[in-house]
């Protein structure tokens, strides 16, 4: 085995509990898009169960279905609905449905009809972003639908929510106005939307107002921070993933590594990084298709490792930071031919 992506359940047991403390009282809803962030779906969701884990971000329908058969007894929140075959598939896993515009809710209406169960429906304001959401403009008629549909036993709004760029305060707390204004006429409609929720990692962590009543975690249950933000240990989090390889030759002054550009390694780092050897930092010098060349170290040997991320190593942010990228980048694009292994005490 070449290339594996070590998995510390043990770490990322304590970023639960890291950001469970954090956003009390609101709830933690685990974000498990991209495979959770590249970590693998299913150990990380068995995981999470086990840490009391009660809500999961599933981003689309499939990856909600493989959260469900895991979960029987979770809340699964699915946000992008692709067609009516899926919302007919939601709603009979039961899953929380993210709907975003009115033709959506007619859909998720009627696959609730079919399913003979209303379908769960969190109805998204846009506030700003608009990268999908009701406008401001149409909500009122939005809401007012949906509540004729809660009425005919079709659905049931269990929230309201939106997504936020945080990128500056100012403009969070103007889609917040939005948001908040969403949230009451949705009720004036006569909705009772249990649960508003608006925060992803950075919000929820550094802004109180924010969290509501659920928190859509992602990046710092994985340990992954924010590019240019606070670091690790203001957060409180460690990265769960370590990405390690074996050196395959050694050349001259330099050891090749059998990771590359095809294995997820974004090839423009090269120069500009480093990795952990055993000798302490050693310089990609280049990145080619299914190897890497490192800037050896004085008794450099094939099959010692190197860390590529995590542990001693830089992080996949700051990795990111010398591209102009985020850490959640790097981390989803390691290819799922990279064994994932799990280790727990
Ligand atoms: C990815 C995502 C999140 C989680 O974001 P993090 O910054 O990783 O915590 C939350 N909400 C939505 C809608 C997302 O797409």
């Amino acid at each position: 085995m070449t290339a594996r992506l070590d998995v510390d359940l043990d770490l990322f047991a304590a970023n639960l509990r890291a950001v469970r403390e954090r956003i009390a009282p609101a709830e933690h809803m685990l974000v498990v898009k991209d495979d959770a962030y590249g970590h693998g779906l299913v150990p990380i969701v068995r995981a999470a169960r086990a840490e009391g884990v009660r809500w999961f971000g599933a981003f689309d329908i499939p990856t909600g279905l493989a959260v469900r058969d895991e979960a029987p007894d979770a809340r699964v929140f699915s946000w992008l609905v692709g067609s009516a075959d899926e919302a007919r598939a939601g709603v009979d896993a039961d899953l929380d449905l993210g709907v975003g515009d009115t033709a959506l809710l007619e859909e998720v209406a009627a696959a609730g009809r079919e399913a003979g169960r209303p379908a769960r429906v969190h109805l998204k304001i846009d506030t700003g972003l608009h990268r999908n959401g009701i406008r401001p403009e149409e909500w009122d008629a939005a809401v007012a639908r949906a509540a004729q549909l809660e009425q005919a036993a079709s659905l049931i709004v269990e929230g309201v929510w939106s997504h936020i760029a945080e990128a500056s305060d100012a403009e969070d707390d103007a889609a917040r106005a939005v948001f908040d204004d969403a949230v009451r006429a949705a009720e004036r409609a006569g909705l009772q939307p249990r649960l508003r929720h608006l925060a992803a990692s950075a919000a929820a962590f550094a802004r109180p107002e924010f969290r509501y009543d659920l928190a859509r975690v992602g990046a710092f249950a994985y340990g992954i921070r924010p590019a240019g933000g606070p670091g690790e240990d203001e957060l409180g989090i460690r990265p769960i993933g370590a990405l390690r390889v074996d050196v395959r030759s050694v050349v001259d002054d330099r050891a090749i590594l059998g990771l590359g550009a095809l294995d997820g390694f974004p090839s423009s780092l090269a120069g500009l990084t480093h990795v952990g050897t055993p000798a302490g930092r050693g310089e990609v010098v280049s990145v080619d298709l299914d190897t890497m060349t490192v800037t050896g170290w004085a008794d450099a040997a094939p099959a010692q490792t190197v860390t590529v991320w995590g542990a001693d190593a830089p992080s996949v942010t700051d990795h990111a930071e010398l591209i102009g990228s985020i850490g959640e980048e790097i981390a989803v694009r390691l290819s799922p031919l990279v064994p994932r292994v799990y280790r727990a005490e």
